[in-house]
């Protein structure tokens, strides 16, 4: 990509109305534009990095057994009205409308009703089981804290998966197995030894639920850790009872302060039998299936991530989320530097390594500055200065040592596989 090319903007300040560090990074570095408190528009480096997450997450979620879908944002009230949920006393996050006849929908804040109802058109026998349908897709959520910038939006991007089993301990197997999952992702986010799975209150059916929560100053959750077995439990359920029950003592455990990136609960049959869904089982008998649900906060990662990793220049991207890996400046403008700058960038391209091209007619200090707040891994740059020594010169983001490297070393290096 040829800076010249992108449309956005970069920021030195903040917009004055936006509170959360995450989201005033983001605005300024061109990568989200707020519409209104908790509603942000994604501009095309935000859209990548959204992409990048999305990404490892469908990979994680395909290999225990997904199936993408994409379901409705506009929902029947019927369904949630058999299951309970659709008055606002019992539900107060809706957001609710009318088709033009009067007939009233919801907008959808979460899809267990619809879901169960469109699966009734599709499960009849023990066959049929077991299934994991997942989608990555826009929740409507009225929360009343909208502060938190991508953390918290009333319109946010969901990754949700609703398991369907047989008997008890196929649904337990298959929760163990996303469990497992949920831990690669956040890993292969830059998460690694900082996630802790954590009890939380309970699900329909469970007596807990089990959060991820990730360990960062950006917490809005607290939880207590134990170190050793690496567990955690929600500051909401740690009463005595709790802590017995999981034989945990109060005294070894740390307070933290938390990101809560996933959450995954066991459903029983309440909405099986809520909605009529059955199955025959192999004896012939009628039977509910045993459900599961998944969430992942897929826009509130990279809220996570961006506040997370910055620094005071600005946002740090882990490479498997970047937008880009290199950030590339030619410096002056002799033809002989353009000329190497547009080499480099075409012969990164053609093996693969996703660039941005500050090709614009800008004060060399203005390009890098730019480079820092936007994040990418590593920066390249082209000038006499390095020519003469032999090459480019290539910084990491994170550190502020620089290398002199001739282009097949550069092309080298750069084609270690940076995706994890
Ligand atoms: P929270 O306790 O933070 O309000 P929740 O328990 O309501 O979340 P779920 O309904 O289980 O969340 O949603 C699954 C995941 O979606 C959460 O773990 C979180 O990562 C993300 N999420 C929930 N609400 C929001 C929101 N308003 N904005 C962004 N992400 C959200
Ligand atoms: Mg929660």
């Amino acid at each position: 990509m040829r800076r010249s090319e992108l449309f956005i903007k970069t920021r030195k300040q903040a917009p004055s109305d936006e509170e959360s560090r995450n989201a005033q990074l983001l605005i300024r570095a061109g990568f989200v534009h707020k519409e209104m408190a908790g509603v942000y528009s994604y501009l095309p480096m935000g859209k990548i990095v959204i992409d990048n997450i999305s990404r490892i997450i469908r990979e994680e979620m395909n290999a225990v057994g997904g199936n993408e879908v994409l379901m409705s944002t506009i929902q029947r009230k019927e369904p949630w009205e058999a299951s309970g949920r659709w008055d606002d006393k019992v539900v107060d996050a809706w957001f609710k409308t009318k088709l033009a006849n009067g007939t009233e929908v919801g907008i959808g804040w979460s899809h267990e009703e619809p879901i169960v109802s469109m699966l009734k058109d599709h499960i009849n026998s023990y066959k049929d089981l077991p299934i994991y349908p997942y989608q990555i897709q826009t929740k409507f959520r009225n929360e009343l804290r909208a502060k938190s910038g991508l953390l918290r939006g009333r319109e946010f991007l969901m990754k949700d998966m609703y398991s369907f089993s047989r008997s008890h301990r196929e649904h337990d197997q298959f929760y163990e197995k996303v469990a497992g999952a949920y831990m690669k992702i956040y890993d292969r986010m830059g998460f690694s030894g900082i996630t802790y799975r954590t009890f939380a209150s309970g699900g329909s059916f469970s007596r807990f639920s089990d959060e991820f929560q990730v360990l960062s100053h950006v917490g809005e959750d607290t939880i207590y850790i134990d170190e050793k077995m690496k567990i955690a439990v929600n500051k909401e359920v740690t009463d005595q009872e709790t802590l017995n029950h999981l034989k945990l003592d109060m005294g070894q455990l740390k307070e933290e302060k938390a990101v809560e990136v996933g959450n995954i609960f066991s459903l029983g049959t309440k909405y099986s039998d809520a909605l009529g869904l059955k199955f025959t089982d192999e004896k012939g008998q009628q039977q509910p299936p045993i459900m599961g649900c998944y969430g992942i906060g897929v826009s509130r990662l990279m809220g996570l991530i961006a506040e997370h990793f910055a620094d005071d220049k600005g946002l740090v991207w882990p490479e498997n989320v970047a937008p880009y890996q290199v950030y590339l400046v030619g410096v002056g403008d002799s033809e002989q530097v353009k000329q190497a700058a547009d080499e480099i960038y075409g012969n990164l391209t053609e093996s693969g390594v996703s660039i941005m091209y500050d090709d614009r007619d800008e004060r060399p200090g203005e390009k890098f500055a730019d480079a820092d707040l936007i994040g990418i891994p590593y920066r390249v740059v082209v000038s006499e200065k390095s020519l003469a020594a032999g090459g480019c010169e290539l910084k990491k983001r994170t550190s502020s040592g620089t290398e002199v490297l001739s282009k097949d070393q550069l092309a080298e290096r750069l084609k270690i596989p940076l995706q994890a």
